[in-house]
């Protein structure tokens, strides 16, 4: 259950217990740590801290999600409140919109263009380098 890189807190409750029991029972004031958004709006955790399942929009991209209509869930706060990120519910988010078929056609006939030599109208592995403006062997004709 630990994640291999420490990105968040190990907890799925809005109260983070570590953070708890340097607050109260050390008595330090974390200016970021605000489970309750009483004092920023929204929940809000120093970096690395928020619970386990809050993502960032790019965090769920990643796992080939996205917020979908949900509302900003809580919020991180890191280099003296210069950096902010916004997260979201994993478990309210939906799967990443997928191109239709269309669409994908429309891609591959671009990608297909891409790597199409204008010069010998050859269909290459490789994307036609744009310094070139046709394939390498084309380019390379000169060289002969
Ligand atoms: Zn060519």
């Amino acid at each position: 259950m630990q994640p291999t890189r420490f990105t968040h807190a190990v907890t799925r409750s809005p109260r983070v217990p570590q953070l708890d029991h340097i607050a109260f029972s050390k008595g330090i004031y974390l200016k970021h740590y605000d489970p309750t958004g009483e004092r920023h709006g929204i929940p809000t955790y120093p970096y690395r801290w928020a619970p386990a399942g809050l993502l960032t929009a790019r965090q769920l991209r990643a796992k080939g999600l996205r917020p979908g209509g949900q509302d900003i869930a809580a919020q991180i706060i890191w280099r003296n409140g210069q950096r902010v990120a916004y997260l979201y519910r994993e478990d309210f988010a939906v799967p990443k919109r997928t191109a239709t078929p269309a669409q994908r056609a429309a891609i591959g006939k671009a990608l297909r263009a891409r790597r199409t030599c204008r010069t010998c109208g050859a269909e290459k592995p490789y994307y036609i380098p744009r310094s070139l403006g046709e394939c390498n062997d084309c380019a390379r004709r000169w060289e002969r």
